[in-house]
């Protein structure tokens, strides 16, 4: 099995040896290693066997019960659906360290999390500039950009083109200028929309 990289804790799970049972005494594990079937995400979730590390149980927030034990999950990735880990001791971060609650899942995979986190910081560094009343042209270019990238990465629809064809209209020497049309063209059409202004703009 091949998984996706993942920047700290690698690409292959971690055998630690260890491979406590839920009808073990004493033991503990996180709902998500047995009914994980129950949640429509992660249908393919799969506890990996030997790979169990040591809860501090007193350390979470617990819901129902303390984990005792965390086990490396193999999971597809809800964004680009190749197969990815889900380590035990990236669980122990989340639940010990960063106090996240115990439901909280993990369902991209560490590329698309960090992907994801780069399109919010995009998304907020697009709001502070569009808030702006007066924009150089350094900074307009910034602002369209950002727009581009987020309609790229489909975060924004298509409309917002307009407002890029605003920019090419006010600075069509910009040096970025070809390369960003070309990029527009690039993006599909939406349902409905067919990529009209896309259209419109060649031939102009
Ligand atoms: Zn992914």
């Amino acid at each position: 099995m091949k998984y996706k990289d993942h920047p700290r804790f690698g690409y292959e799970p971690r055998v630690t040896g260890l491979n406590p049972g839920k009808n073990d005494a004493g033991v503990y594990l996180h709902w998500h290693n047995d009914r994980a079937k129950d949640y429509p995400w992660s249908r393919t979730s799969k506890t990996i066997p030997n790979t169990a590390i040591s809860a501090n149980p007193k350390a979470q927030v617990t819901a129902l019960f303390p984990v005792t034990h965390y086990f490396d999950l193999e999971r597809i990735c809800i964004d680009c659906e190749q197969h990815f880990l889900f380590f035990a001791m990236e669980q122990m971060y989340w639940y010990e360290q960063l106090h996240f609650p115990m439901d909280a899942e993990c369902v991209r995979c560490a590329e698309c999390r960090s992907s994801m986190r780069t399109l919010q910081q995009l998304r907020l560094r697009y709001e502070e500039l569009v808030g702006l009343e007066v924009l150089s042209e350094q900074l307009e270019h910034e602002l369209t950009e950002a727009r581009l990238v987020l309609i790229e990465q489909g975060v924004f629809s298509l409309k917002q083109a307009d407002a890029i064809g605003a920019f090419f209209n006010r600075f069509p020497d910009h040096e970025q200028v070809q390369s960003m049309r070309a990029r527009l063209r690039a993006i599909p059409p939406e349902d409905g929309q067919g990529g009209s202004f896309v259209k419109g703009r060649r031939r102009s």
